[in-house]
């Protein structure tokens, strides 16, 4: 069960990245290159709490 809920989470939260300004969700494969869609802030963070800053 934990390595299905494993590979559905990489498959939902793998491309998206959440605004540090607006926290919308942005989806995308290249963060570094993206502006929130909604705010236009660049400055995303993966979903997951894999990156501390
Ligand atoms: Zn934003």
């Amino acid at each position: 069960m934990a390595e299905k809920f494993d590979v559905a989470e990489e498959r939902l939260f793998g491309n998206i990245y959440i605004c540090r300004k607006c926290n919308a969700r942005n989806k995308t494969k290249n963060p570094a290159k993206t502006n929130c869609r909604k705010c236009g802030y660049h400055g995303l963070r993966k979903k997951h709490k894999e990156i501390k800053e």
